[in-house]
């Protein structure tokens, strides 16, 4: 059967975990699964490396991940936890010798033509770029053979995208979830998802939202992300339901199409 491989370059929320200047039991736990860095998923499949999103920690993630190539970004949204490590992917345009595809919803790519306006611009003769095409997502595509279908959800008043790729899912940065989108989430494997932390916030899910909306969706497992210092990976695994784990910076699995 013809699967995919899914890393979890960063499970963290936008300031990252440990927190700068904090001293929190979490902040400074010495659990390598209390370590996470900013949000993103690594897509490898028929040789084929696609990230979605590219943090500000993008660099140190690829490196960690040992991401020899990379052929595609995909775009949840565009705020700067998601999209500040863009500049990094040129050295994979110049090993190989080619612009990487950036998908994004059309108010995504809008932000990346602002935030990063110099790579759109007359630049200084010899000065490196990023090399990118900016594709519009409009509905289900296909990446280099498989079919990838976008999550519309909601993140405060700003909507956001998440991926289905065959029997697995990531939504990060919601709050809410419209019920056509709910009815693209049924029958996974495994559904990776924002879980912020315990009290409630006006953008993201925190752990209650999530685990309703995981008895409602019935994936067989599911794997919280974009987590804040306030979850310690131990203790909250141990109050979580059975197919119910934190994500962590590395973890993986295999995903069928
Ligand atoms: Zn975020
Ligand atoms: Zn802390
Ligand atoms: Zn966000």
């Amino acid at each position: 059967m013809p699967s995919l491989q899914l890393t979890v370059l960063g499970s963290g929320t936008s300031m990252g975990v440990p927190t700068l200047g904090c001293h929190c039991a979490v902040c400074e736990s010495t659990d390598p699964h209390d370590q996470r860095t900013r949000p993103s998923v690594l897509l490898s499949y028929g040789g084929h490396n696609v990230v979605i999103d590219t943090t500000p920690d993008f660099r140190f993630q690829a490196m960690r991940a040992h991401l020899d190539r990379l052929d595609a970004v995909l775009f949840t949204h565009g705020h700067a936890d998601h999209v500040m490590g863009l500049d990094d992917i040129r050295p994979y345009n110049l090993k190989q010798k080619s612009v990487v595809p950036v998908y994004g919803a059309s108010d995504t790519l809008a932000i990346l033509r602002r935030q990063f306006a110099y790579i759109f611009e007359e630049g200084q003769p010899g000065s490196t770029l990023p090399l990118i095409e900016l594709h519009d997502i409009e509905g289900p595509f296909e990446l280099f053979g498989i079919k990838i279908t976008p999550i519309p959800a909601m993140h405060g008043a700003q909507p956001v995208l998440g991926f289905r790729l065959g029997r697995a899912a990531y939504l990060t940065d919601f709050s809410s979830v419209p019920e056509s989108s709910k009815a693209l989430l049924r029958g996974l494997d495994d559904f990776v998802l924002d879980a912020l932390r315990y009290v409630p916030h006006p953008t993201h899910s925190n752990v209650e939202q999530s685990l309703a909306l995981i008895e409602e969706l019935k994936p067989k497992r599911a794997w919280f992300t974009h987590i804040c210092h306030d979850l310690g990976h131990v203790q909250t695994n141990a109050k979580l339901p059975a197919n119910v784990r934190l994500a962590y910076d590395g973890l993986g699995f295999e995903v069928a199409l």
